[in-house]
């Protein structure tokens, strides 16, 4: 089959939920991607924040391999070796007490709401309580996930959705205290906002939110599902502002590619929250993702990928602080580490169909940014590859 032979049976057998650029991907080696034409493009997406060693990466897939002959999957009726590897390591990374392995970041949000919900739950003595979350959010497309992304467009068909949630405004402190009532189980942000147009918190927001938790016994969520694993520079976002939540997500590159997401939680929380019964999943934490997680977070360490992002991050900032410069239709940049946004005057999903025709991969985020989430293994040299392409890109607007 040719690629158009492949674009129209997939168009024709899958449901039109996504509206995807005309490429077929066949293989990946290191940042890098081929296309069916063996047409090769420099990787400034990882398939949205999740391929953190790019693709090919000897240790991992080797592990995986291993664990499929060894064994995939058992349930959570028994216990499984894997899992608890890379419970113990996700514990160590995140300095949390507790943690509950999902199968998508969308599930993690949705365990995260709920054991928040239990915990208010077991300290009142009855249910009704609520939730902030913030105005241009993004948690996922479950029920649950959609109740609290602030995004009027991606829930309005499926209303009513879950009730209790009310919406403040992202780094803004006063709109989260007018919210607050005596109702208010948890506040939900993101802790570098992923979708809604990279938008790291202040320093400020993340105090003067922990601050107001900590008075009204409120529960901090924040989700590191796009932000997390070391994609900051740090392998939680919230670890650069040292306030910690008392609930967190995960997903993402978490798993490098195999399909795991994570909510995780204080003891403090966990005594008072979800108990046999209160919550489950027949795939979550399976041998098979155990072994990738457990791989992931050991050669994050290994390879000290935190701090390789700290310094190619800053190089990629003074890149794009040129680019902004040079350009005027190019107005800002913004994000930490190797989350980060330029944000375009120009039709942006015009930007990124076209930097494809110059072999670079790059996606948008919300209305009007340029959203760069490559592999974290990039290097330098990858940065002003990016950059040449770019700017070839953005000459032709
Ligand atoms: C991608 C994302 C989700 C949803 O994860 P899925 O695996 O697509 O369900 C939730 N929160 C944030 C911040 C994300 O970036």
């Amino acid at each position: 089959m040719n690629k158009q032979e492949y674009m129209d049976a997939a168009e024709h057998a899958l449901l039109h939920t996504y509206n995807r650029f005309p490429l077929v991907l066949e293989r990946g080696e290191g940042v890098y991607l081929y296309d069916t034409d063996g047409k090769k493009y420099l990787d400034f997406a990882a398939g949205i924040a999740v391929q953190a060693f790019g693709y090919g990466k000897k240790e991992y897939n080797d592990a995986l391999k291993k664990q499929i002959d060894l064994l995939m999957h058992t349930s959570n009726l028994y216990y499984n070796i894997p899992i608890m590897h890379a419970a113990k390591k996700f514990l160590k990374i995140s300095d949390m007490d507790r943690v509950f392995f999902t199968n998508s970041g969308a599930e993690a949000i949705e365990g995260a709401i709920k054991a928040a919900k239990k915990y208010a739950f077991t300290r009142d003595g009855h249910a009704g309580h609520e939730i902030i979350a913030m105005q241009h959010s993004f948690h996922g497309r479950t029920i649950g996930a959609l109740s609290v992304t602030g995004n009027a467009h991606y829930q309005e068909p499926f209303e009513p959705l879950m009730p209790g949630v009310k919406f403040a405004e992202y780094n803004n402190l006063d709109s989260v205290k007018a919210l607050i009532n005596d109702k208010t189980c948890a506040i939900l942000f993101e802790t570098v906002q992923g979708e809604g147009g990279i938008y790291p918190a202040t320093a400020e927001f993340m105090e003067g939110v922990r601050k107001l938790c900590d008075e009204h016994d409120i529960l901090l969520i924040l989700d590191e599902i796009q932000c997390g694993m070391a994609r900051t520079g740090y392998m939680f976002a919230w670890q650069k502002y040292g306030v910690k939540p008392d609930i967190m997500t995960s997903a993402k590159a978490l798993g490098c590619g195999v399909p795991v997401g994570a909510f995780a939680m204080t003891e403090h929380v966990a005594e008072k929250s979800l108990a046999p019964g209160d919550h489950g999943t027949t795939y979550g934490g399976n041998p098979f993702v155990g072994a990738a997680v457990s791989t992931v977070i050991d050669l994050m360490e290994k390879e000290q990928i935190a701090d390789h992002v700290k310094e190619v991050g800053a190089y990629l900032e003074e890149r794009l602080a040129e680019i902004v410069d040079k350009y005027d239709f190019i107005t800002a940049h913004r994000g930490v580490g190797l989350m980060q946004g330029l944000v375009c005057e120009k039709p942006v999903g015009k930007v990124a169909a076209k930097a494809l025709e110059e072999g670079l991969i790059i996606i948008t985020a919300g209305a009007d940014v340029i959203r760069m989430v490559p592999p974290l293994v990039i290097e330098k040299e990858h940065v002003d590859e990016m950059i040449g392409k770019l700017e070839k890109v953005l000459d032709t607007f």
